[in-house]
């Protein structure tokens, strides 16, 4: 073939392919209990608050096996949700450290905030200029047992990852953010309940920055509101 057919050739491939682009459908908006569970979870001040750099999971305080492999099952599920590099488990200096305090003593003096009640658990979130996370301490109630822990550790779990509100839709399936979570506690299991797991895949997009407000995400993951 000489240099000029193949031109033509060449020029006649780009035709095909500005067609093949310029006539494709629009990729249809998203909707779904998935998408409205993250909308309702996701903003603070509405505005997105999420980890930028690698999340290091210590516990500080005394806890038996059971609790240990729970943080293992729950630092493990995260990873399939946000990325492998992003999240992992260290015994010293980490920068997510969950306290299992001993008594009641201990807790109050953790617990700074002047609310009427006092709450089974919390997470507490220090924050860069940027609004990403820099530091983060999730406080458990000492009178928290067993599968009642389970749920306020995985509550507190959301939010210390950039899920920091709660949802009053009721969504047909489990989750870890419904206002009515503490009323309604049911035997979950060791993971994340899905919509909870797929709340923290849209938040940690790659695309999703912290500061970025509601209309910006439901245009970048291209979402019906
Ligand atoms: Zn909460």
């Amino acid at each position: 073939m000489n240099s000029t057919g193949l031109g033509k050739r060449i020029a006649y491939m780009l035709c095909l392919t500005i067609a093949c682009f310029s006539f494709k459908d629009p990729e249809p908006k998203v909707k779904s209990a998935a998408t409205s569970y993250f909308l309702d979870v996701a903003f603070y001040n509405d505005q997105i608050i999420k980890w930028s750099g690698p999340i290091y999971v210590e516990v500080r305080g005394t806890l038996n096996s059971k609790q240990s492999a729970m943080i293992d099952s729950l630092v493990s599920i995260t990873k399939t949700a946000i990325g492998k590099d992003k999240i992992a488990r260290v015994p010293v200096a980490g920068n997510f450290v969950i306290h299992f305090t001993k008594t009641l003593k201990e807790y109050q003096a953790m617990y700074t905030e002047d609310l009427f009640d006092v709450p089974l658990g919390y997470a507490k979130t220090f924050q860069y200029a940027d609004k990403s996370i820099r530091e983060t301490h999730i406080f458990l109630h000492p009178s928290l047992l067993k599968e009642k822990q389970n749920q306020v550790l995985k509550h507190e779990w959301c939010h210390a990852l950039g899920l920091l509100s709660h949802t009053r839709t009721p969504f047909a399936e489990e989750n870890m953010l419904s206002a009515s979570l503490y009323t309604t506690v049911k035997p979950g299991t060791a993971a994340l309940p899905a919509l909870d797991r797929e709340a923290l895949r849209y938040l940690y997009n790659k695309g999703i920055f912290s500061g970025n407000n509601r209309s910006e995400v439901i245009q970048k993951l291209n979402l019906l509101p």
